[in-house]
Parts: C-alpha cells; sequence; structure tokens
C-alpha cells in the first residue's frame, strides 16, 4: 500500500467517493462502511443515459461505453471523480470522465452487455 498520497472521500449524497489519480483506485463508503461498486456506481450514476459504445484508444479495453448525465444537477456527480483518469471501479470495470460525460470500459464481455442492457 501505497501511503504518499490522498485518498480524500467527496461526498455524493450518501455515498463517499475516494478517488484516486495516482493509484488509479476508487474506493465507495457510506456512514455504514465500505459500500461494493456496483451499488455505489448505480446510486451515482444510475439514472445517466447511454449514448453508446465507442472505440477507444488509450483505455483499458478497446471498446468504452459512454453515459451522459440527465441534469446539470447529476452531472455533479462527475465532480467527486478526478478528469481524464482510467480508475478501476470494480472486478473488471474501469471508469473515467472528462466532466461532461462518463466512461465505462470493461475486459469482460458479460458485463459490457449488461452495462448495456441496464441502461
Ligand atoms: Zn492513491
Amino acid at each position: 500500500m501505497d501511503f504518499s498520497c490522498e485518498h480524500k472521500p467527496v461526498w455524493v449524497g450518501r455515498i463517499a467517493v475516494a478517488a484516486c489519480e495516482e493509484c488509479a483506485e476508487v474506493d465507495w463508503f457510506s456512514n455504514q462502511g465500505p459500500v461494493d461498486s456496483s451499488e455505489a456506481m448505480a446510486a451515482l450514476f444510475g439514472t445517466y443515459d447511454l449514448l453508446g459504445p465507442l472505440d477507444a484508444l488509450g483505455a483499458p479495453c478497446p471498446r468504452v461505453l459512454v453515459y451522459a448525465p440527465p441534469s446539470a444537477r447529476k452531472r455533479r456527480n462527475l465532480d467527486a471523480l478526478p478528469r481524464c483518469v482510467w480508475l478501476k471501479a470494480g472486478p473488471q470495470l474501469w471508469m473515467s470522465t472528462d466532466g461532461e460525460v462518463l466512461l465505462l470500459a470493461t475486459t469482460q464481455p458479460l458485463l459490457f452487455e449488461n452495462l448495456i442492457r441496464g441502461a
């Protein structure tokens, strides 16, 4: 474990997001303790609209899914994440943002299907 960087949590509703640009890791918490990544992602970005898959360069895998916030208020949830860094959001799942849209990448074809269908 590397203690040279701070993993300072940012509260978004009932979820605390500790996203670290240097470790490319993100941890999710609530008042009750650690929160499962899929539950946290759903709480923060569950209302986002899927714009579609995109061929991506520089991503952990060749295709990513692009999600847009439904409102300016929901867009602010992206502010909890560092910009233009791929973070490990869960097993086989990475996410990134430019502050406007959310990008999800997975190396697991089944998970990719679920992400598409779940939108
Ligand atoms: Zn770190």
